[in-house]
């Protein structure tokens, strides 16, 4: 009889041909039980997985760069950097940092596209100017497309121009900024933008910024490059190209810059 039921009426045919309440509970929790074991019974049905498609080992220790990140700059010299007109970096290496000086924007010798970016900056101790004009730098990946760097501590400007911002486009979600002269940390994810054969574009880039151990870009959407100012309008431009740092005329300093390749 109960056999021939569709599931429903079978529920309703159980519910009023056993009378007792302790009789129903049991039937509902055997029939919990027995979903239960074959939900586990489905999950060792899976294939033994292959070695061949285990994740690669990468040897990490926090303060430290990944065992596969390329350092450019540990502290020593910036030999994995060159000035925008392909002329020697200039700017001044002391005591494993180096210091931004006027000597102009200095970008990478090897091209990026999808990466991870690790960089510690800190803003000068001694507080000179207000806004825009107090601890700017900024960090331009592919060149063109600025997360920035400013000392943002108690320093109000266009709030989409601070620290941990998309330059000119998306603020912060909070200001996570640390006292000028103290050292900060960027841990940045950047997937750069896609064109198609024409010059049009397939994908816009997105970043996602861990600025001292806080999210503050959450894979934002990139609206296109951050300057000049104005509505930000995406240009083709190759899959990968140079990592700059930019000059601003701040004694900004950044030590133990690395990257990974994703
Ligand atoms: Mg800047």
């Amino acid at each position: 009889m109960i056999a021939s039921l569709n599931q429903s009426d079978r529920g309703i045919y159980i519910m009023t041909h056993i009378p007792s309440f302790p009789g129903r509970v049991a039937l509902i929790l055997s029939a919990i039980a027995f979903i239960t074991s074959l939900c586990h019974a489905a999950e060792g049905t899976g294939e033994i997985p292959s070695p061949k498609d285990a994740p690669r080992v990468v040897s990490a220790d926090p303060g430290k760069p990944p065992s596969d990140a390329l350092v450019l700059f540990g502290g020593t010299n910036l030999s994995e950097w060159r000035t925008e007109k392909n002329e020697e970096a200039k700017w001044e290496i002391a005591n494993g940092v180096v210091t931004v000086n006027g000597t102009g924007n200095i970008v990478t010798r090897k091209e990026f596209g999808d990466c991870q970016l690790h960089v510690e900056f800190a803003t000068p101790a001694e507080v000179k100017g207000d806004g825009q004009n107090r601890g700017n730098s900024g960090i331009k990946f592919m060149g063109v497309y600025e997360i920035q760097v400013l000392d943002s501590y108690n320093n109000p400007t266009y709030w989409n121009g601070s620290a941990g911002s998309v330059y000119r486009q998306v603020a912060p979600l909070v200001n996570a900024s640390r006292k000028p002269g103290e050292w900060q940390v960027y841990d940045i994810v950047f997937h750069a933008p896609a064109f198609d054969g024409k010059g049009v574009l397939n994908k816009p880039a997105f970043v996602t910024i861990i600025h001292n151990g806080v999210v503050v870009q959450d894979h934002t959407q990139i609206l296109g490059p951050t300057s000049p100012p104005g509505a930000p309008k995406y240009v083709a431009h190759p899959a990968k190209q140079p990592l700059l740092l930019q000059d601003h005329h701040a004694r900004v300093q950044y030590r133990n810059i690395w990257i990974r390749e994703l």
